[in-house]
């Protein structure tokens, strides 16, 4: 909270034990501790499992709501729910993408701790007390916003509609007006409540008790004290901590570079493409899955949940550094390529259109993927898979040959009673970036030729 912060704090209080907020406010007020230079703390902080912040963007204000232009370090996101995205992020362990994109400072992104808040999408409403959602709230109050705590099981924090004109000032100008105020600064402010600070002494700082008199703006940075804040919260950044620097996308999904991954075990976190209901604002996750080259690089797909937001590392354990930074991601990529079919299959003898098509991944991290066939020939039959470099299309054995010479044979196999199989084919070493095609032939005596033929499927060989 920023303005008469003490009593703000008594209020959510208030709130969440369901008193009478006046009264509550009173007595709260008249048992304020002494104030000590520099940051306080509650004594608590956010572990591995509330990271997790949304938005439920219900601001009222068309100022709160005015900006349209895109930023590449918070991508999917304008008007309010980009203005605060950009607040809580600052406290970030290292700058969110570039960091460089709020004109009012040098990097967003300042904290160095051990910390780092995961954007988890818009929200539909705004939660309980313990659902980590930011929202506006009804209403007119001598305060802006406030944060409810305790903080251990999750917060939320509400900005008052009235009298406050609430802007999302992307070039750090407000709309004219003394209730003019700057989302961003105060969203920066009250999610270093959410984090486990309260107000500092020290005048300047983004967790100073008072009220700024450029409508917030100078809060969108935080200070040294605010640093050291949570720093004592959370740790100093450590040299081991998760980290994510890049990430490409390759066929077939995305490759995360960065470090201190774990060998067998990351869980990859997305953002939420549409919008979430309740309390729960867990992250589109990905569980269980490795990492090559010494725990710099992990290859997955983004599920078809996920939408531009954040990416997060997660490998097994419960320290701060357990967890990476947030890292800016749009999974809406037309480079993205899974193995795609092609091709007819030739008609069986049975009346089927035989078949061939993928169900996992070609990753080289897991050695294998899946190819399932279906021919409609009963009674178990020879069948082989073989596979080129390159695709073609011409007439064969009554059907159509999709894959171009040199052939190999992959696999020779029966197919079960019922004409199909299901094929765990291996990656070739030293083939990642690399494109194949398969097709599948099997032996149909009732049929032209005394053979089937499937349609193909292409594969491109991942990390
Ligand atoms: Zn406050």
């Amino acid at each position: 909270m920023i303005n008469k912060l003490p009593y703000q704090r008594a209020l959510s209080r208030a709130v969440r034990a369901g008193l009478p907020t006046g009264a509550a406010i009173l007595a709260l007020g008249l048992l304020l501790p002494a104030r000590s230079e520099g940051f306080m703390v509650f004594g608590d902080r956010l572990d591995l499992s509330q990271r997790d912040f949304r938005i439920w963007n219900n601001f009222s204000d068309p100022e709160a709501n005015s900006n349209s232009t895109a930023d590449p370090d918070f991508p999917g996101a304008l008007g309010a729910e980009l203005a605060i995205w950009k607040g809580v992020a600052e406290w970030g362990s290292q700058p969110h993408g570039s960091g460089r994109t709020d004109p009012t400072q040098d990097e967003i992104g300042s904290g160095a701790s051990n910390f780092d808040a995961f954007y988890s999408g818009l929200a539909g409403g705004p939660g309980n007390t313990n659902g980590n959602i930011i929202s506006e709230i009804p209403g007119s109050l001598f305060i802006k916003a406030y944060t409810e705590i305790p903080i251990r099981d999750g917060w939320r924090i509400r900005f008052y509609q009235d009298p406050w004109v609430w802007n999302d000032a992307p070039d750090g100008i407000l709309s004219s007006g003394p209730d003019a105020w700057d989302l961003q600064g105060v969203a920066c402010h009250e999610f270093g409540h959410a984090l486990g600070l309260d107000h500092s002494a020290v005048p300047g700082s983004t967790m100073h008790a008072s009220s700024p008199t450029d409508g917030g703006i100078s809060l969108r940075s935080i200070e040294a004290d605010d640093i050291a804040g949570i720093q004592s919260i959370y740790g100093v950044r450590s040299a081991t901590k998760v980290q994510i620097q890049s990430y490409e996308f390759i066929p077939g999904g995305v490759r995360i570079l960065g470090s201190g991954f774990h060998p067998t075990n990351n869980e990859i976190w997305f953002t939420h493409a549409a919008a979430t209901t309740g309390s729960d604002g867990t992250p589109v996750q990905v569980m269980g899955v490795p990492s090559g080259g010494g725990g710099t690089r992990i290859f997955v797909a983004p599920p078809a949940l996920s939408g531009p937001g954040d990416l997060m590392v997660r490998r097994p354990g419960r320290d701060p550094e357990d967890l990476s930074n947030a890292f800016p991601f749009d999974p809406n990529s037309p480079l993205l390529a899974p193995p795609l079919t092609y091709g007819l299959g030739k008609v069986s003898s049975a009346g089927i259109q035989a078949s061939l098509d993928w169900t996992s991944l070609p990753s080289e991290a897991t050695g294998s993927f899946e190819l399932t066939c279906l021919t409609g020939i009963v009674g178990g039959t020879p069948a082989i898979l073989f596979s080129g470099p390159h695709r073609t299309s011409l007439p064969a054995l009554g059907g159509t040959l999709l894959v171009a010479r040199p052939l190999a044979r992959d696999q020779v196999l029966q197919l079960d009673f019922f004409g199909t199989a299901n094929l765990s084919v291996p990656v070739p070493a030293g083939m990642i970036g690399v494109t194949r095609y398969y097709q599948l032939w099997f032996k149909d005596p009732a049929s032209s030729f005394g053979s089937g033929l499937t349609n193909a499927v292409q594969v491109t060989f991942l990390p």
